[in-house]
C-alpha cells in the first residue's frame, strides 16, 4: 500500500518588506517542523547583537564577498541597503542531497535570480498586515536609527511593485496563521507531479499490480481485500 511517495524537497523563498518578519516565520519553520533547514547567507553588513557568525549570517569582508562571486560560490547576490548578500550555492544542494527544504531568507532582487537559476523553487511573498504593523516592528526591533527605518520603509513600498512575480503571498498578521499558511504551502508543492521522484516507476508498479488483481481474479474469482 502506498503511504506516501518519497519527492524532492522544495528550495523555498520567504521575500518581504523589511520589518514583515520573514526571518522570524524561517525560523519558525526550521525549529518546529522536521526536514525544514535554514539558508545562511553571506553578507558584508556587520553582525547585530546577539547575531552569531555562521549561524545568521556567514559574516565576511567586501573582498571575501567578491572572492565568492568570481569563484562562482554565489547562486544570486545583490546589494541591499548598503550591504551585499548572496546565498552560497552549496546551501541548495546541500539541502537537495538530504531531502530537506532550504528555506531562503531574501530580497526580491535575489528572489528574482532564484526564479532563474533554481527554476523548483516556491516564492513567497510576505505581506505586512498594514504600515502602521510594519512600522512598529522595525522599530520595536530597535536594531535601526529612525533614518534607517525609513530608508527601509521607502525600499519596501518599492519591494511591493514584486508581489505578483512571485507563486503565493502570504499575510503575516499572526505569526502563528502565517508559519501555518507557509507549511501548508509546502505540503501542496510536495505533491506535484513533477516533485514526485520517480514516478514513472511509481505509475508502472501499480500498473502491473492492477494487471496481476485483474488476472488472479479471473482464476480465483473476486479478489478481496
Ligand atoms: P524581516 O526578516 O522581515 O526583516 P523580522 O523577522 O526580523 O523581519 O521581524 C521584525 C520584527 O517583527 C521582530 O521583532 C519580530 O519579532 C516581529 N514580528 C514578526 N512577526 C510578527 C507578527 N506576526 N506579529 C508581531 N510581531 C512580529
Ligand atoms: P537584514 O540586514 O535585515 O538581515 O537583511 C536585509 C535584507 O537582505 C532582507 O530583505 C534580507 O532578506 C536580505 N537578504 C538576506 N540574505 C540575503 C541573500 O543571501 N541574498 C539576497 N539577495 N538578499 C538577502
Amino acid at each position: 500500500m502506498i503511504t506516501g511517495l518519497p519527492y524532492r524537497p522544495c528550495p523555498l523563498v520567504l521575500a518581504a518588506p523589511s520589518g514583515t518578519g520573514k526571518t522570524t516565520i524561517a525560523h519558525a519553520l526550521v525549529e518546529r517542523f522536521d526536514h525544514f533547514v535554514f539558508s545562511v547567507s553571506a553578507t558584508t553588513r556587520r553582525a547585530r547583537e546577539g547575531e552569531v557568525d555562521g549561524v545568521d549570517y556567514d559574516f565576511v569582508s567586501r573582498e571575501e564577498f567578491r572572492g565568492m562571486i568570481e569563484n562562482h560560490a554565489l547562486l544570486e547576490w545583490a546589494e541591499v541597503h548598503g550591504n551585499l548578500y548572496g546565498t552560497p550555492r552549496r546551501n541548495l544542494e546541500a539541502a537537495q542531497d538530504r531531502g530537506e527544504h532550504v528555506v531562503l531568507d531574501i530580497d526580491v532582487q535575489g528572489a528574482r535570480q532564484i526564479r532563474k537559476r533554481a527554476p523548483g523553487a516556491v516564492l513567497i511573498f510576505v505581506f505586512p498586515p498594514s504600515a502602521e504593523a510594519l512600522w512598529g516592528r522595525l522599530t520595536a526591533r530597535g536594531s535601526e536609527r529612525l533614518d534607517e527605518v525609513k530608508r527601509r520603509l521607502r525600499a519596501g513600498r518599492k519591494e511591493l511593485e514584486e508581489a505578483s512575480h512571485f507563486d503565493y503571498i502570504v499575510v503575516n498578521d499572526d505569526l502563528e496563521r502565517a508559519v501555518a499558511r507557509v507549511r501548508a504551502i509546502v505540503e501542496a508543492e510536495s505533491h506535484r507531479p513533477s516533485r514526485v521522484l520517480n514516478l514513472e516507476g511509481e505509475v508502472a508498479r501499480l500498473r502491473h499490480e492492477i494487471d496481476e488483481v485483474v488476472e488472479r481474479s479471473e482464476v480465483e474469482g473476486p479478489v478481496s481485500g
